[in-house]
């Protein structure tokens, strides 16, 4: 059996069996030997009745010496069984006429459960277990393995198809780590899917680890190739031209921060070289990023060639098409939005202009990648929040026409650690310093009896001629639900807050009546925003200086410090109210309590990291991002730097090596350049 055998290769695994299988992301024989164990259960040896204790998970064995049919409440078929040392009872409460006439005194029995207090002493509720005529054979000589499995799985069943593969000789072909006092990758599989009676804790954990660091290293190796395939491609040198970046520093109305000055100028020595840019520029939110990328655009107009801006909302690429037309229109640089919501026409003539190399700045949504889109001679791609954005979309955009230069932003602050592992292939800017005068927004914690108290401090606000957003976060993972929320907080503080004007924005609203709401807020139109988390990203109403969030706790603290990036971004002293409903988990609580005591981005990311992990920290489940098999990246980053050296060292042949054994499993999820 070969380890890039499809599953079906295994006796039981038909294509229904096969599709269950990839819901887990089980494809092939190797995936399967990848999906390892959660945790195992002991059936090594039986244990004695007198020994097992109340919560314990163990195997029993011993002769029935009473079996009852007990009616009256919920009716149930018992049978005590002893060892000599003791007597345990096994309780079914649903069993079949077969069950029945099967348990009789004399005869022995086999259990795996859990022991439980009943009313005659201790029992199993419903274990596995198996009658015989004799006393049952010797237990299983290696620990029992239990797999996370999906509907139409089961964990035993899994277990035998794994069981198969290894006893076919299936590996993984067991790359070799040089210098390394650990057993080989394959060795490390048959123990984590079959370990020992007598394995002691840190053999697994040396085993797991040895798994992940292939993984993290075939990770990193791939990475490194693909950053290697990049630098082969040109994307064509922008040197500097007539001086317009100087011209936009002295138009601005505001200095550059010492970080924004250093961020640019490592953004324009790139964009200097041959090779195509590849940088990611971190930055929290308000630290004034869209001003570096202006900069990068006005360095490609200045050659005559595009730059395409892409935004994950509408109303973002709307604001977005405003600071650049500012920024750019009086230096003679014409910029243009592409969105969905244009007609066919506009849409058409601003194509006319990309195609015809007229527009040297285009602004948009996905619009601006469907295939319709064409462009003279794209020269730089900047994609802004790109966590919004799945791999694809990314690479849809570099595709088009030569490899362009490419500059990816994002607000979220990703813990250095995680930055190395996930954005290997990327060279990473950050800007750690946010524009002078911003005052920290102080945040408040309040239960929602609290309720009339948030909107006293909005009618407040207002009357001192501020403005004031009022989130009201997913309660169903349905817009239609949400949106409803939003309109009944809306009715409601239109009647508690007389004489304010409320406006509201949410996700079923079409992007044109969105936009002219938020068009009104902008204006100071409208007092109070009642908003879903639409209103997440980007948008900059530095007249607002309050902000409700009603059930932060149902969000991460990284969206959490993304809405409230909203407010604080003016000369008035902010103020953030964290409207929970009672009862909060411990996590719950200090997550929230995070939160209050910090308003930096890569504090508060590091904190969610340690309180919920790295997938719902990177959001990878909304945006398909690659995410890792084996390796945990909160338990294995410390592992990171030693796996990077290692990669250093390794010659050519044992890197292709690695890769190979991992081909299957870490391409998944990438989009060749
Ligand atoms: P983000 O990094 O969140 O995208 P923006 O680029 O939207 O931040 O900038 C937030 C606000 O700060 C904008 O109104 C922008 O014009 C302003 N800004 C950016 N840089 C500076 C600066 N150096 N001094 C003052 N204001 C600035
Ligand atoms: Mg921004």
């Amino acid at each position: 059996m070969k380890s890039d055998d499809p599953v079906t290769v295994l006796r039981g695994v038909g294509p229904r069996t096969a599709a269950a299988l990839a819901r887990l992301d089980v494809a092939t024989v190797a995936d399967l030997l990848l999906h390892l164990p959660s945790r195992y259960q002991d059936r090594t040896r039986f244990v004695p009745l007198a020994e097992a204790r109340i919560g314990d998970a163990c195997l029993v064995r011993g002769e029935i010496v009473k079996a009852d049919l007990a009616h009256g409440g919920r009716s149930s078929l018992t049978a005590t069984f002893t060892d000599g040392g003791g007597f345990l009872t096994m309780r079914l409460f649903h069993f079949s006429t077969h069950q029945r006439d099967q348990l009789r005194p004399g005869l022995w029995i086999r259990c795996f459960g859990e022991v439980r207090g009943g009313p005659a002493g201790r029992e199993m509720v419903h274990p596995e277990y198996r009658t015989s005529r004799t006393e049952p054979e010797p237990p299983e000589p290696t620990l029992t393995p239990v797999y996370p499995v999906t509907s139409g799985l089961t964990s035993p069943r899994i277990r035998l198809w794994i069981g198969q593969a290894l006893d076919a000789g299936a590996a993984l072909g067991g790359s070799v780590l040089p210098d390394e006092p650990i057993p080989a990758l394959d060795e490390a599989l048959r123990f984590l899917h079959r370990p020992p009676a007598n394995a002691d804790e840190s053999a697994f954990d040396a085993a797991r680890e040895r798994v992940a660091k292939d993984e993290l290293l075939a990770h990193i190796l791939l990475m490194q190739q693909r950053q290697a395939l990049r630098a082969r491609h040109t994307a064509g040198a922008l040197p500097r031209g007539r001086g317009l970046g100087r011209e936009l520093r002295r138009n601005l109305g505001f200095s550059l921060t010492a970080a924004q000055r250093r961020v640019v100028t490592e953004v324009l020595t790139d964009l200097e070289r041959e090779q195509p840019m590849l940088r990611l520029l971190q930055g929290d939110v308000g630290s004034g990023k869209t001003v570096v990328a202006a900069f990068a655009a006005i360095r490609a107009a200045e050659q005559g060639r595009q730059t395409a801006v892409m935004a994950p909302t509408e109303i973002l690429a709307e604001q977005h098409h405003e600071s650049f037309s500012t920024w750019l229109s009086p230096l003679g640089i014409d910029v243009a939005l592409v969105t969905g919501r244009m007609t066919a026409k506009e849409r058409r003539v601003r194509r006319d202009a990309l195609a015809g190399g007229e527009t040297l700045v285009a602004v948009g949504t996905h619009a601006l990648i469907q295939s319709t889109v064409e462009f003279d001679d794209l020269a730089l791609a900047i994609v802004d929040e790109q966590h919004r954005f799945g791999v694809h979309q990314r690479m849809a955009l570099r595709n088009k026409g030569r490899l362009p230069h490419q500059l990816v932003m994002t607000a979220t602050p990703i813990p250095r650690t995680l930055t190395m592992a996930l954005y290997a292939d990327m060279d990473v800017s950050v800007i750690d310093e946010l524009p002078p005068g911003r005052k920290p927004v102080v945040t408040r914690v309040m239960p929602n009896a609290r309720r009339k108290d948030a909107m006293g401090r909005i009618a407040a606000a207002c009357r001192q001629g501020r403005q004031a957003y009022w989130v009201c976060t997913l309660i169903e993972e349905s817009e239609a639900l949400d949106s409803q929320a939003a309109e009944n907080v809306a009715a409601e503080l239109t009647a508690e807050l007389r004489g304010l004007r409320v406006g509201l924005v949410h996700g079923r609203l079409s992007g044109a009546e969105r936009g002219a709401v938020m068009g009104r807020f902008k204006e100071g139109e409208v007092d109070v925003l009642v908003a879903t988390t639409v209103i997440e990203v980007g948008v900059d109403v530095p007249n607002a200086s309050l902000m409700v969030i009603e059930n932060p706790e149902r969000l991460g603290l990284a969206q959490l410090h993304q809405l409230r990036g909203r407010i604080g971004r003016g000369s008035a002293q902010s103020h953030c109210i964290l409207l929970f409903e009672p009862p909060l988990s411990d996590i719950a609580r200090a997550r929230l309590a995070v939160m209050r005591e910090t308003g930096d981005g890569f504090v508060i990311a590091e904190k969610d990291l340690e309180l919920r992990g790295p997938g719902d920290v990177l959001g990878t489940r909304q945006t398909g991002q690659q995410s890792f098999r084996v390796a945990d990246l909160m338990r294995d980053a410390p592992l990171l730097p030693g796996v990077i050296a290692l990669g250093a060292r390794l010659d050519d042949r044992t890197k292709a090596t690695v890769l190979a054994t991992w081909g299957t499993t870490v391409e998944a999820g990438y989009v060749e350049v």
